[in-house]
């Protein structure tokens, strides 16, 4: 979610600067609400199923919209037909990043290439509660049923206490570019 809203403040100035305009405080805030809205499911289903003791991680969300195959071009389409050009690049890139973002990390990648495949695809590193158990990968393809195992053997139902609300790495590293990114903004509009 914090390095979401990076993604989406950086996004949106190196967009100005590619395409030459200046982004006003709606393309700021578009850039913003797009990176986070691949992810508007999650918050309905957390509500939804606060205390659920079944909802191990993250990735049992990403069923709905983290479909990169169908999601970007059609999103991209759409805001280009209603955008024009600067918000079609802003839509593809934010959504892009924030894909590549579940990719590594928390919630064991998603499915990159739905509907061929149901696999999901990770890159790199995937979460475990465990210290130091994190399984390291160039490129993780997990199928359905072996995500029952990756379940068992990482998971982390209290994943977010445990890597935000401690001095988990990932943590770090969201906290790091997100603070940098609202320096960034400050000096931008200031
Ligand atoms: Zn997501």
């Amino acid at each position: 979610m914090f390095l979401d809203i990076a993604i989406g403040i950086y996004v949106a100035a190196f967009l100005g600067r590619m395409i030459g305009f200046g982004p006003d405080a709606w393309f700021f805030i578009g850039a913003i609400l797009i990176t986070v809205l691949p992810d508007s499911d999650f918050l309905y289903h957390f509500l939804k199923r606060k205390g659920d003791r079944d909802r191990i991680n993250d990735h049992s969300h990403r069923d709905y919209i983290h479909y990169p195959l169908i999601y970007l071009p059609l999103g991209t389409l759409i805001f280009y037909l209603f955008g024009g050009k600067e918000w079609a690049f802003l839509f593809f890139f934010c959504s892009f990043l924030h894909f590549v973002h579940d990719s590594i990390g928390i919630g064991w990648g998603i499915k990159w290439l739905y509907p061929f495949s149901t696999n999901n695809f990770g890159f790199f590193y995937l979460y475990s509660r465990k210290e130091n158990t994190s399984p390291k990968r160039i490129l993780f393809s997990i199928s359905k049923e072996q995500m029952g195992y990756y379940v068992r053997e990482y998971g982390d139902k209290d994943w977010f206490k445990n890597i935000y609300l401690k001095w988990h790495p990932i943590a770090i590293v969201e906290y790091t570019v997100f603070i940098s990114s609202i320096i960034f903004l400050l000096f931008y509009i200031l």
